[in-house]
């Protein structure tokens, strides 16, 4: 029992770490764009919006990397719209 208890405490101090696409390190959700799938198709979620997703850091390196490659198709197995892949190249422009 005790084991069980100390794991949960564990837990709940975890901070969640989620992967990006282009250079697959695992960081805080605060330092990644986070892409969704929404019944409308795509878009870049907004903070805390829900949704099954995946995410590139905030960087222009990988964004552009994602972009490149058009990673985020190969993540969601679809082809997401080039205007998507704009946007993210427009959000971290002036990063360099
Ligand atoms: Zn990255």
């Amino acid at each position: 029992m005790k084991d069980v208890l100390s794991s949960l405490s564990v837990k709940e101090k975890h901070i969640p770490l989620r992967m990006c696409v282009a250079c697959r390190e695992r960081k805080e959700k605060k330092e990644l764009i986070k892409i969704i799938r929404t019944p409308d198709g795509f878009s870049v979620a907004k903070s805390n919006e829900a949704g099954r997703g995946a995410y590139v850091c905030k960087n222009a390196d990988c964004v552009a990397k994602a972009v490149k490659k058009r990673l985020f198709d190969k993540s969601f197995k679809e082809r997401l719209p080039d205007g998507l892949y704009e946007e993210l190249v427009e959000k971290t422009k002036n990063d360099r």
